[in-house]
């Protein structure tokens, strides 16, 4: 017998406590076949895409979130919350299967909640950038490229502000980041500054796939720059 991908978390709301069931997918089904340059994951199974499945809205306050948020609220951030999200909210339910749609408008909710409860720069960018990444599955180029470019900023922020100390993300990935969004948007000086930095930082680097991924684009850009 097929086990269903998807099964029901119970979780509860970190702004005002309900319980409420959300959709998530079983790691163990799920078979990445590769990744692009950026660390999108490309699934085998196209079917089902686990990156609608990350965000966790309350369907009683409207409060959205991811695994990364913290579950520290700053002083005057709850009460943020429920002026901005909860009073203007009608309950509605984001379980079950999502379509894209529905991804994305729930990868905003949590981008609106992390910004009023002052989550990171880092997992705000993450968020963005899932939502091209959305995009770019989809073949729509315009809101990709607006979403990649939100996502660069941010991590130009995380990264001058050493937001990203402490989490699972190097300074070497950050900076790698900014690179690669920055070539992705074609902003090309800012792209070769990042690039240089992570190939410069290979001696004290422990990770040497991002700096082989680096020293590739390096290689790219250098190619285009004698052809042209
Ligand atoms: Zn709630």
């Amino acid at each position: 017998m097929e086990v269903s991908p998807f099964y029901e978390k119970k979780m509860q709301c970190l702004q005002c406590k309900e319980h409420f069931p959300t959709t998530r997918i079983r790691s163990r089904q799920v078979r990445v076949a590769q990744h692009d340059s950026d660390f999108r994951p490309i699934y085998v199974n196209k079917e089902i895409n686990p990156l609608f499945y990350n965000v966790t809205v309350c369907p009683h306050c409207g409060f959205a979130s991811t695994d990364d948020f913290s579950p520290y609220f700053a002083p005057g951030t709850k009460e943020m919350i429920a002026q901005n999200i909860t009073a203007k909210w009608h309950s509605r339910s984001f379980g079950g299967i999502r379509t894209k749609e529905e991804a994305i408008e729930a990868y905003k909710l949590a981008y609106l909640s992390a910004n009023l409860k002052k989550e990171k720069h880092l997992t705000m960018a993450g968020m963005m950038l899932r939502i091209a990444w959305i995009f770019r599955e989809a073949e729509n180029e315009t809101e990709e490229k607006r979403y990649l470019t939100i996502s660069r900023n941010l991590y130009v922020h995380a990264f001058s502000e050493g937001d990203y100390v402490g989490t699972q993300m190097s300074e070497t990935r950050v900076q790698y980041m900014i690179a690669e969004l920055s070539w992705r948007i074609h902003d090309r000086e800012e792209a070769i500054r990042n690039f240089s930095r992570v190939i410069e930082s290979q001696k004290r680097s422990t990770e040497p796939n991002i700096i082989q991924l680096a020293k590739d684009r390096w290689q790219e850009i250098r190619g285009e720059e004698t052809n042209e």
